[in-house]
């Protein structure tokens, strides 16, 4: 049977994400995206209404809340601002591979203390030489007694330089490829660790992205989550559980992008009328709403596959993708529809379009997700 209703709960949660993003996110988008700012004000009042850590388990200090109900949260904070709603649901993806992989001691002194306050974790993953190649990381954790010493940049690092924590993929074995993976948590104040590059982006300005720099780190051998070998599995495993909040996002971006098109449309006049009443207009209205609706769907199906704990790896993949190719062609229509005012940035449409790009491009380029997805097909 499929039930496409919502519990009062999750009601109340999406009324209670749409009001927080009207009130507190959308009237500061515009600045905090030319300035490139870290909204750290807003992040604490997000913390403070319980819009953060939603998936980690209340004994933890989370709200023990599913996928489907984060998806729920993330399109109404995106529909505000693409960064801004990254920023605020981050540490889900961060923290999902202690979630996945680290013992009951280990949760407790590394997610506790962060969900008390609206404090930030950040996933270090990418290298400059090794992005979609997760394999040829040269990051390396060396052990030398009870520590490893870890050594290396990563970069791109979403909420780099603003965390309190890195959960840090390194080589324990260089020259075993992924299968020599494995992860950490590192404490963002340990000596040793310090910020490279900020990165100056495209789109989603309003969340920090750096480098994060390991030099000769020392790192208790009890901040190894999961065994030696098995970071590139719990990597994979976060990603595909987080990907549906991804999509969420890009629907919640293609969904504004709709409302200010159908709304200019009906308000801009050519040739005597709406240039709503053209034919041609309102079938990239229509055709827009189509994408988004399917999008949409996918999303909450894969969320809901990761809740119930079934198999998600490729429904997740293809929201993922899905969804933010929708964003992508969505935005750019919003932009067509609003002319060569839809070029400048006094109209909300081209931030949407710059902020659509970056969903596909991390947690796994599009041509990756096609990969997986791809790979599953003909297993
Ligand atoms: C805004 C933003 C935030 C990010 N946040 C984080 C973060 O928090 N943590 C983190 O670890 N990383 C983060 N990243 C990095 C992101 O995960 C990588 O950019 C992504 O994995 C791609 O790696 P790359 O940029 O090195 O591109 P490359 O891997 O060099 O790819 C370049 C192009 O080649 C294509 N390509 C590569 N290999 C193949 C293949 N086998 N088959 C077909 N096509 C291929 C890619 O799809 C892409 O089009 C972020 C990136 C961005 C843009």
């Amino acid at each position: 049977m499929i039930d496409f209703s919502f519990t009062d709960e999750q009601r109340a949660l999406r009324e209670l994400a749409r009001e927080f993003a009207q009130n507190e996110i959308a009237p500061r988008a515009a600045e905090y995206d030319r300035q490139s700012r870290h909204p750290s004000d807003i992040l604490e009042k997000a913390h403070e209404v319980g819009l953060m850590n939603m998936t980690v388990p209340e004994e933890y200090g989370g709200a023990d809340l599913g996928m489907l109900e984060t998806c729920l949260v993330s399109e109404e904070l995106a529909a505000a601002c693409s960064g801004i709603g990254t920023a605020i649901i981050a540490n889900t993806l961060a923290l999902a591979p202690l979630l996945l992989a680290a013992s009951p001691t280990q949760l407790k002194q590394h997610v506790v203390p962060l969900c008390r306050g609206p404090n930030l974790a950040a996933l270090c993953m990418t290298e400059p030489q090794a992005g979609s190649d997760v394999g040829a990381i040269r990051t390396t954790a060396r052990l030398d007694g009870d520590h490893y010493v870890i050594n290396g940049t990563k970069t791109l690092i979403d909420n780099g330089g603003v965390a309190q924590s890195y959960c840090v993929f390194a080589s324990t074995d260089p020259g075993q490829g992924v299968r020599g993976i494995s992860a950490f948590v590192v404490p963002a104040d340990l000596p040793g660790v310090s910020v490279g590059k900020h990165e100056d982006k495209m789109g989603q300005r309003a969340i920090n992205t750096s480098e994060v720099i390991f030099e000769e780190v020392l790192l208790p051998i009890e901040n190894r989550i999961g065994s030696e070998g098995e970071g590139f599995s719990i990597f994979l495993e976060a990603l595909s559980r987080n990907k549906p909040w991804i999509a969420a996002a890009a629907v919640g971006v293609a969904g504004a992008a709709l409302a200010e098109a159908t709304k200019y449309a009906q308000e801009r006049e050519q040739f005597g009328r709406p240039i709503a009443s053209f034919q041609a207009i309102q079938f990239k209205l229509a055709d827009m709403a189509i994408k988004i609706e399917g999008a949409r769907l996918l999303t909450w199906h894969a969320a809901w596959l990761v809740d119930q704990g079934l198999r998600h790896a490729s429904p997740s993949a293809i929201a993922k993708c899905y969804a933010s190719d929708v964003a992508m062609e969505v935005t750019t229509d919003a932009v067509q529809v609003f002319g060569g005012y839809g070029y400048v940035k006094e109209y909300p449409v081209e931030k949407m379009m710059r902020d659509a790009k970056a969903f596909q491009l991390y947690m796994g380029t599009n041509e990756i997700q096609r990969y997986l997805i791809a790979q599953d097909l003909v297993r």
